[in-house]
């Protein structure tokens, strides 16, 4: 592996973020009940009103970041640059304009940098969390972010 990219773990684990757009809370809802045994050995997070709507009707603990709307996404971007997030259920709408549509785009694409399984509808998540690797570590190959900047800083 050349060292343009780094090596890292996604631990047994995870620290997984739940988001929902409106029309998709009670089916997110749902799949967290139906999943909750495997859910409550992971650390959990979301966007405001979904993790608190998971946390009302389930009792999973789900730490919340903002809404969604007010900068949630944004937050849950952040956490996934700095490592802290490392998996992603997300159930969309795709039939309904958002305001914050930048903001969901922004979220997809830097889980998409970063190499972070992420789901967005129930038959990804399904199959994300009925994979092996759910209770194993998972490594792989991320952008070696200070080479990226090394190299940028003195080519610039
Ligand atoms: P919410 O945000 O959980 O606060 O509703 C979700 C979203 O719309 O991204």
């Amino acid at each position: 592996m050349d060292d343009n990219y780094i090596t890292l773990t996604i631990g047994k684990q995870k620290n997984i973020a739940l988001i929902a757009h409106d029309n998709k809370k009670a089916e997110l809802i749902d799949w967290c009940e139906t999943n909750k045994e495997i859910l409550k050995n992971h650390f959990l997070c979301g966007t405001g009103t979904t993790a608190r709507m998971i946390t009302d009707h389930t009792g999973l603990p789900v730490r919340g970041y903002n809404s969604g709307p007010l900068g949630g996404d944004q937050q849950i971007g952040a956490k996934i640059v700095e490592g802290k997030v490392d998996f992603v259920i997300f159930f969309s709408d795709p039939l309904t304009a958002q305001p914050h549509d930048p903001d969901v785009k922004a979220l997809l694409r830097i889980a998409q940098v970063y190499d972070i399984p992420i789901a967005n509808n129930r038959a990804s998540a399904d199959f994300m969390i009925q994979s092996a690797y759910m209770n194993q570590e998972y490594e792989h190959e991320i952008i070696n972010f200070r080479k990226n900047i090394k190299e940028r800083s003195e080519t610039l």
